[in-house]
């Protein structure tokens, strides 16, 4: 006997954002739900579509979106969900996916609810049930909007309450909490008064022993946030599903004085590029930053023996103690000092290995134009005015001959003429200079696209440049590839410190670095990103204006 053949079917689970009371909600309840429902048929599971964590409200479900798809390449016959709700996210929604599939001759059986479209009966109950699905979906939205209004209609706000704050709970109100309110006090006099900076605000209550909101050690940044919370003078506004609700707190700052300190932090705040000392040798400062803390890197020099060895270094892993102490952190960085020279020609050969190989001369080069800028058509031009203006002069010379015009006269016309003649030919002059120019670019070009040994002439020339920068030189030609970027350099670790770390590049030690961009400093490996991203435009341009290397880039980047 032959076997029959098996219905193949497709599962689709799916939970929400918000998390649903129903039992058996769950991806991998649901899924057990429909393998044990597939089995007691003797149906074959051709795949289970899941769609986690996105609210059917919000945002379009990538796994019905490949479902449906599959359907369309018939790849099965039957889908099979645990309830109707999973399904679609109102009724007008379901009831589109149930056509869809249904018009590709496709059933759909809702286990819990017993629906199948086969059947006329499912088909009469999947309207009911589809509006029945919209109604609860509704009610969720609503419960869950009538809660954060009924919170704040009555001033409640949320949970946590800032710092300086406590919930009296027989009153239904805000207080101060005593402690918290001398701290925050003792923050903005020592910030407005005392002239400190947030970190050291911080340093000091630390010192003193002042606990912050959760029993933790004050940091700049929770300093920071504090100084910047508008609810100190006593008032918040949320809006909610266009409602505006006022919050009422006893405040802990007048406004001013709150709007004062505002303006102190906007003052404080660091330019995004420091001024560069002259001829400094570290071309990089103020261009890179910690890949693996954030922190800024910098330079620093060490005397050894007369000489001077310069690094970079992460401001975190370098931190001494008292800094240490000061901007309050236990943090550490393990970005180990780089040889500054071995950081700078990592970039510097990047845009240089760019900048001189014969493809990207190719790409950068501009084409003159064909009509070289319309000097010819305009020389022409002038020579035919020209000839005019002379005929203009004889003229005046006949009427002076014949006694029709005085001397006087004469002279006056013919000065005119001649001024004009003059300004004629210094104008063709100029415009045969243009075109000599034009046709000298046009040979340069053609022959740069013809010959590699004249591309290679041009790419010596540009290595030449560069290798002949001076330190500013070179850090203009960085930042104008950068064009406001930082670079970053992020550690690679070692495979046996890596193992089981998520989300980590891990390479051996011992494996042969074959990406320049890959070094291996203190037992680490060490690598720069960001320079695959450099403007290799503004680069050519920087050496156009400063060395005047006839490279005008306009077609590199799309
Ligand atoms: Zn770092």
């Amino acid at each position: 006997m032959e076997p029959k053949k098996r219905i193949s079917i497709a599962g689709y689970i799916r939970v929400s954002r918000l998390k649903q009371a129903k039992m058996g909600s769950s991806l991998p309840e649901q899924r057990r739900e429909i393998e044990t429902y597939a089995r007691a048929h003797g149906y074959k599971i051709h795949q289970i579509y899941a769609d986690g964590g996105v609210s059917g409200a919000l945002s379009d479900r990538p796994a019905l979106m490949r479902m449906k798809a599959d359907a369309r390449n018939a790849l099965f016959q039957k889908v099979v969900f645990t309830y109707l709700d999973r399904f679609g996210r109102s009724a007008t929604d379901t009831l589109a996916n149930y056509t869809y599939f249904e018009e590709l001759g496709i059933t759909l059986h809702s286990i819990r609810e017993g629906l199948d479209t086969g059947t006329y009966l499912g088909r009469f109950i999947r309207t009911i049930l589809a509006g029945a699905a919209e109604m609860e979906r509704e009610r969720i939205g609503e419960r869950l909007a009538c809660g954060i209004a009924a919170r704040l209609q009555k001033g409640l706000g949320f949970k946590p309450y800032p710092f300086g704050y406590i919930w009296n709970e027989e009153k239904g109100k805000l207080e101060y909490h005593p402690d918290q309110k001398n701290t925050y006090e003792r923050i903005v006099d020592d910030y407005l008064i005392r002239n400190k900076s947030a970190s050291r605000i911080a340093a000091s209550l630390n010192l003193s022993g002042v606990k912050s909101v959760k029993g933790k050690k004050w940091t700049c940044t929770s300093i920071i946030y504090i100084l910047k919370n508008p609810t100190y003078k006593g008032r918040i506004s949320h809006n909610f599903l266009g409602k505006k609700y006022d919050l009422e707190f006893p405040a802990l700052i007048e406004a001013d004085r709150w709007d004062k300190i505002q303006r102190r932090m906007a003052e404080r705040r660091i330019p995004r590029f420091a001024s560069v000392p002259e001829n400094d040798p570290y071309i990089l400062r103020n261009l890179v930053q910690c890949g693996e803390c954030g922190y800024a890197i910098f330079p620093y020099s060490i005397k050894s023996k007369g000489k001077i060895r310069r690094y970079y270094v992460c401001r975190l892993g370098h931190m001494n103690p008292a800094l240490r102490l000061i901007a309050n952190t236990n943090k550490t960085c393990f970005l180990p000092s780089i040889k500054a020279k071995e950081l700078e020609d990592v970039v510097l050969n990047g845009i240089q290995e760019f900048l001189t190989r014969p493809a990207s001369v190719l790409q950068l080069h501009e084409p003159p134009s064909a009509a070289m800028g319309g000097t010819h058509g305009k020389i022409g031009k002038y020579y035919s005015d020209l000839g005019h203006l002379e005929t203009k002069r004889d003229a005046i010379w006949d009427l002076f001959n014949e006694g029709v015009i005085g001397k006087e006269e004469l002279i006056r016309g013919d000065n005119a003429i001649k001024d004009l003649i003059n300004e004629l030919k210094r104008e063709i002059i100029r415009l045969k200079e243009e075109r000599a120019l034009f046709k000298a670019r046009k040979k340069e070009f053609d022959e740069m696209t013809e010959s590699e040994a004249a591309q290679k002439e041009l790419c010596k020339k540009i290595k030449e440049a560069i290798e002949g920068f001076s330190t500013n030189e070179l850090r203009g030609l960085l930042r104008a590839a950068l064009g406001g970027a930082r670079l970053k350099v992020r550690i690679i670790r070692r495979r046996d410190l890596s193992e089981g770390e998520e989300g980590r590049s891990t390479e051996a030690m011992d494996e042969p670095v074959a990406d320049p961009n890959r070094r291996v400093r203190n037992g680490y490996l060490w690598m720069v990103e960001g320079t695959d991203a450099l403007d290799m435009k503004a680069a050519g341009q920087y050496l156009r204006a400063v060395k005047g290397i006839a490279m005008l880039p306009n077609q590199y980047i799309s």
